[in-house]
């Protein structure tokens, strides 16, 4: 019997993911052994013609890493949901976002400039930007074209799971693949779609061992700036911890090490906007009441915006509705 088939794709991504998908260790023999790999660009030389050659749905399942920021990623993202049976955005970048999603702060050609004539470590003499289409005496080159704005995977196509985090740990990786193949090997029925695996329902602070007394705060600080209190809770030491508005799943890792919770899990299951769940978790901890006072206290919180919706603005209520 033939053996199912599994692609591994990157779109606007780090490359992150791909590596989390190694660090699964010996898991990894699991999966080469049980699945016929048929793309996975950053491990292998694929052509994309053999994909969009591929009869639809006949890869059993995708793993879809990375924003959609550009024409390419976005018609990798049509052919592969053609192709696969399950289609999985894996990792933060292509269910939430993520860092490639700050760029929805600015606009492309202000991002483009920047980057290629303004930064302080960019060096153009001929003020030379990229752009989709340029002649060189040899005939045209051709880049792919980048998009306005960043989207998500489940923006432009349709969606079966989520595996969250920046990347997925390790160790949620290997259990999900275990699950795949088991569901595989025995026929047993999938999850019902739109599940979110590898994380639970709850948020950070119900796997965070640190406790909290409610302690009021009057002033924000940054990690380096205080020796935390290494069993209390990070927010009511003033240092921004994203754990009341992020989903669980990661073992509270950061948190754990003394390091606050930036969000990579996403938003819980209860939540829709984690920046706006973030101000209310800030709102609950001031030691206030009097609004100018209260004002100065949110000015000691450093780019609030970047940090509240570091890994979900392309899919925030503030998410940028032009293409
Ligand atoms: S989710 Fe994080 S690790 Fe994965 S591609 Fe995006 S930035 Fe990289
Ligand atoms: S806010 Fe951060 S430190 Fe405090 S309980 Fe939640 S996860 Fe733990
Ligand atoms: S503690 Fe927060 S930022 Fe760190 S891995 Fe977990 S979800 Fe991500």
């Amino acid at each position: 019997m033939p053996k199912p088939k599994l692609a591994i794709y990157w779109a606007a991504s780090c490359g992150g993911c791909d590596i989390a998908i190694l660090d699964i260790e010996e898991k990894i023999l699991d999966v080469a052994e049980f699945f016929d790999v048929v793309f996975w660009p950053c491990a292998m030389d694929f052509k994309y013609q053999d994909i969009e050659a591929m009869p639809d749905k006949s890869i059993t399942l995708t793993l879809f890493n990375g924003a959609i920021r550009s024409d390419e990623n976005f018609h990798l993202a049509e052919v592969l949901r053609k192709k696969s049976v399950v289609l999985c955005a894996f990792g933060s970048c292509a269910s939430e976002g993520c860092i490639p999603g700050l760029a929805n702060f600015f606009k492309l050609d202000d991002i483009t400039k920047y980057a290629y004539l303004q930064s302080p470590s960019t060096t153009n003499p001929d003020q030379i930007i990229p752009g989709p289409l340029t002649k060189v005496p040899e005939g045209e080159l051709r880049l792919p074209r980048l998009w306005n704005t960043v989207r998500t995977l489940p923006q432009v196509v349709d969606v079966d799971y989520i595996i969250p985090g920046c990347p997925p740990q390790s160790n949620q990786i290997a259990a999900v693949v275990g699950a795949v193949i088991d569901i595989l090997k025995h026929n047993k029925p999938l999850p019902p779609k739109g599940t979110v695996l590898g994380a639970s329902e709850k948020c950070c602070c119900d796997e965070c061992t640190r406790a909290r007394n409610v302690k009021k705060i009057t002033k924000f600080v940054r990690p380096f700036e205080i020796i935390p209190d290494p069993d209390l809770c990070l927010l009511e030491q003033g240092i921004v911890c994203c754990g009341p508005s992020t989903r669980s799943g990661c073992g509270a890792k950061c948190v754990s090490a003394g390091v606050p919770c930036r969000g990579c899990y996403g938003v819980p299951e209860n939540v829709r906007d984690q920046g706006a769940k973030m101000v209310s978790a800030i709102a609950s901890v001031i030691d206030s009441t009097d609004p100018e006072e209260i004002e100065q206290i949110i000015d000691t919180i450093p780019d609030p915006l970047g940090t509240f919706y570091r890994f979900t603005l392309a899919d925030s209520f503030l998410r940028r509705a032009q293409r």
